[in-house]
């Protein structure tokens, strides 16, 4: 399907909306019957219409269609965030006694439910390093029923081969979920490499603006029913109709504002390869990248997100860089407009401060939609100081 037509035109009746161009924010809680019959049809099954928002609504189904044609996929669910269509995905999926392999170090709060929620209801987790497949061939028991994925990861920006792990997980029946937030689903498509269920924070490029948080969910129509007959609805994780609304103005600048982020990051990275006080940068479209024949073969882009790391002889030298940035701003998150940088070393006290851990001296830079000349000269100034 042609991308255009996906953002401008698929889901869209203009018709039923007095020929609006853009689509009506059906702000409603729920939805009225003509007769006992239909509302009959629908209660036996929620998934084939509209009754109450927590459910379907049809603002958030415009979203629907075109994320799902995105990913090559079925069907989709829209979340209230990221992290609400992790914890649905695994959930759905999941019952007592069973167990999870899942890549190193995947997103805080994936961890935080494998970590922290799933053994209170006997459900474990062994974690593998996922730049060799067969790390996951090995730490797959009998039991074992999801294989969790995210690549690249933030921070390292590991990979995983996509194909070669989904067909080891097909061949023993094992669900393959894949956190796909760093590419968006135009530069990476985990569905059409196998992968059962695709993940990502719609907060970062598909909103774009820093302004709303979402998740999103892509898979076959069976799937998406299932997790919406269980987590989606019981524990109303569904996004808001003015929040999907704002998804949707998001994806009409979507390729464009891609194209733009990935042209600055090229010179950025340009920039931060010649400086002298910089020691390593990781990003997989570099060809110093260990895993870089992979990304090309399963990436189509790799937008914004990148870490180097700075020769510096104190971490104090690392507070006063992130300090004196004039126009990158010191916050989590990515995929906005703006240009934004966390330090690793925010993650330690100060009396644990040790020049000798490369992590501390690491930073997450995503380079956003400004003029390239506007970053580099922030960052250049910056890098003076130290
Ligand atoms: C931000 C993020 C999430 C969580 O998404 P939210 O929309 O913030 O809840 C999940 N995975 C990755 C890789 C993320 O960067």
């Amino acid at each position: 399907m042609d991308i255009s037509y996906i953002i401008n035109e698929l889901g869209e009746e203009r018709e039923k909306y007095f020929n609006a161009v853009a689509p009506p924010i059906i702000q409603t809680s729920n939805f009225v019957f003509n007769t006992v019959d239909d509302m009959r049809r629908l209660f036996e099954d929620e998934y084939t219409g509209y009754i109450y928002t927590r459910g379907l609504n049809p603002t958030v189904d415009i979203l629907r269609k075109k994320l799902a044609a995105l990913d090559e996929a079925e069907d989709c669910l829209v979340f209230n965030s990221g992290s609400s269509a992790i914890y649905a995905s695994v959930m759905a999926n999941i019952k007592s006694g069973d167990h999870i392999v899942s890549v190193n170090k995947p997103y805080t709060w994936a961890q935080k439910l494998f970590n922290n929620i799933l053994p209170n209801f006997g459900v474990t987790t062994t974690y593998v390093n996922g730049t060799a497949v067969e790390n996951f061939e090995k730490a797959i028991q009998p039991n074992t029923t999801i294989i969790y994925l995210e690549t690249p990861n933030s921070w390292y920006l590991d990979l995983q081969d996509l194909r070669a792990i989904a067909a080891i997980a097909k061949s023993k029946g094992i669900l393959t979920i894949c956190d796909n937030s760093y590419c968006s689903p135009l530069y990476q498509k985990p569905i059409t490499m196998g992968i059962d269920i695709a993940l990502q924070s719609a907060t970062k490029y598909i909103g774009g603006h820093s302004d709303v948080v979402a998740g999103v969910l892509t898979g076959t129509t069976a799937m998406m029913k299932k997790i919406f007959e269980t987590e989606f609805c019981t524990a109303g994780t569904g996004i808001s109709p003015f929040n999907a609304w704002l998804l949707i103005r998001g994806l009409r600048t979507l390729p464009v504002r891609l194209q733009q982020i990935t042209a600055n990051t090229g010179k950025v990275l340009a920039f931060l390869q010649q400086h002298e006080k910089v020691e390593e940068i990781i990003f997989p479209f570099d060809k110093s990248f260990p895993q870089y024949e992979l990304a090309k073969k399963q990436m189509g882009g790799a937008c914004g997100l990148l870490s180097f790391h700075l020769k510096v002889k104190k971490i104090e030298d690392i507070v006063t860089f992130c300090e004196n940035l004039k126009h990158i701003l010191m916050a989590v998150s990515w995929g906005g407009y703006e240009s934004l940088i966390i330090p690793g070393c925010a993650s330690v006290q100060e009396q644990d401060y040790d020049i000798n851990k490369k992590s501390q001296r690491m930073l997450r830079l995503y380079v956003g939609q400004e003029e390239p000349e506007y970053i580099i000269n922030d960052l250049q100034q910056a890098l003076n100081i130290i």
